[in-house]
């Protein structure tokens, strides 16, 4: 669409209606001065704080609720209902999760490494799920510094593996921002590329056709020369690829997060690097043969926090037909 651009958001929040520290303005406040276009406030089981939030301009808060139980913190989105969660046991949450849907709402998996009992309970992702079509997206990055964190490394490889058997699932980041203080780790954002100006509905929309970008900072895309990018789904074949990669949004970050990027490296099926690419520019080009049923997602690796040849942003993939 003509108008669509990428908008800078953090998709998971909480304030002091479950266990953050931020009133609902100071959230929005603190998101404001962090260059965030847009938030999903997903306060535990609970969705008071929204009702607070939800005419805010800037940003522009989409509506959430994280399900926090024992056997994993889920991300409900914009559901129409409120729906029990009290009684998911780990071989029901694929019916949960129709409930959801059904009700025109979103499911994604919090932190799904993260550490479990005792650490935090239910932290750690156990539900059986049966049908990851019905997941929407994946914190492949969740918490401060997110490339050091070893959780997060297998939460891209299982990812990775749901898009090697077919399943089309949004990367995202989830801060899982309570309060400002005590957080001392440089954070990331999730980019979703929605029509302007940007609307709960054109986040949502982002999220459910994968038009996600993870970083932490750089706007870093790719997209095909006739304009088809991450989410969209493509014949085999021959094509020119466009990366961007543009150091200038989320100001704050910089300061609070230096990055150098070095190289982009395109993966597929079985998290295959198919192409290496140093960065020399903010606008660069690849002629590829893109093979049938197969993902492609572009990375962006560099210098950053002191450290060499680190994973700066991830972009959703691109599909390519069967
Ligand atoms: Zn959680
Ligand atoms: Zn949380």
């Amino acid at each position: 669409m003509a108008n669509e651009r990428w908008f800078a958001c953090e998709l998971h929040c909480h304030t002091v209606h479950s266990d953050g520290d931020f009133t609902v303005p100071a959230l929005l406040e603190a998101a404001r001065a962090r260059y965030l276009d847009g938030i999903a406030l997903t306060d535990h089981n609970t969705f008071s704080g929204y009702m607070e939030a939800k005419t805010s301009v800037l940003p522009v808060v989409l509506g959430g609720i994280e399900w926090t139980t024992y056997f994993g913190h889920m991300l409900v989105l914009d559901c129409a209902r409120y729906i029990d969660w009290r009684d998911a046991k780990p071989d029901t949450i694929d019916e949960k999760m129709r409930l959801v849907h059904e009700n025109g709402g979103l499911c994604g998996i919090a932190h799904p490494f993260q550490l479990g009992t005792p650490i935090c309970t239910g932290g750690h992702w156990d539900y059986h799920v049966r049908d990851w079509s019905l997941v929407n997206h994946l914190e492949i990055w969740s918490e401060g510094a997110p490339y050091l964190n070893t959780p997060n490394r297998r939460a891209i490889r299982l990812w990775a593996s749901l898009l090697d058997q077919g399943y089309r699932i949004a990367p995202t980041f989830g801060r899982d921002w309570h309060r400002t203080k005590n957080n001392p780790l440089p954070s990331a954002c999730t980019y979703l590329r929605c029509p302007a100006p940007l609307t709960p509905a054109g986040m949502k929309h982002a999220i459910a056709s994968g038009r996600t970008v993870v970083s932490v900072g750089p706007l870093f895309t790719f997209e095909t020369a006739d304009g088809k990018t991450s989410g969209d789904c493509i014949p085999a074949g021959d094509v020119q690829l466009v990366f961007r990669t543009d150091t200038t949004r989320l100001s704050d970050m910089q300061t609070e997060n230096t990055f150098v990027p070095r190289e982009i490296r395109l993966y597929t099926n079985g998290l295959r690097e198919v192409l290496r690419l140093p960065v020399s520019g903010e606008t660069q080009t690849a002629q590829i043969t893109l093979d049938a049923a197969r993902w492609y997602s572009s990375c962006l690796w560099g210098d950053t926090d002191g450290r060499q040849d680190t994973l700066l942003a991830v972009c959703a993939p691109l599909y390519i037909n069967a």
